[in-house]
């Protein structure tokens, strides 16, 4: 029987994006568990350990178990959106840079996928500062004058 992640993320595209991305990072691509696995990743972007694109998962070196299977959370988070993971974990990250001051702890996909099995400490939220009022003319009661 096919893996509907697996056959959905092939439909979808993004399993062929990450097959290329690998590929063109220079990664070894071999099979782990009915999907793929490129170790050897050498760039600066993304600023990750391991990150996963459709079916593929991407990492400087093999990852354990734990980071495996937040991996695969991601997957099937590429089954439900297809290329539209992209800027919806774009603005997931960006939302949680606003709250915590890093890109993951309010993201709504790293907190699906776990958070401590993906490696990440989790921060707290911070309060949003409120604009201050400015007092209008006319309005300040009790204004002193010259
Ligand atoms: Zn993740």
């Amino acid at each position: 029987m096919v893996n509907p992640v697996v056959a959905l993320n092939a439909v979808n595209l993004t399993t062929a994006t990450g097959l290329l991305a690998a590929r063109v990072a220079g990664c070894p691509i071999t099979s782990r568990d009915g999907y793929w696995e490129a170790t050897g990743y050498r760039w600066r972007f993304p600023d990750a350990g391991a990150f996963t694109i459709g079916c593929v998962v991407i990492s400087r070196q093999p990852v354990p178990a734990a980071v495996w299977e937040h991996e695969t959370s991601h997957m099937r988070q590429y089954a439900l959106l297809g290329a539209l993971f992209w800027p919806a974990y774009g603005l997931a990250a960006g939302y949680s840079l606003l709250r915590t001051g890093d890109w993951w702890s309010r993201n709504v996909f790293e907190r699906r996928a776990g958070l401590a099995a993906g490696g990440y400490a989790q921060n707290p939220v911070r309060r949003l500062r409120r604009a201050r009022k400015r007092p209008s003319a006319g309005t300040a009661a009790g204004a002193v004058t010259a």
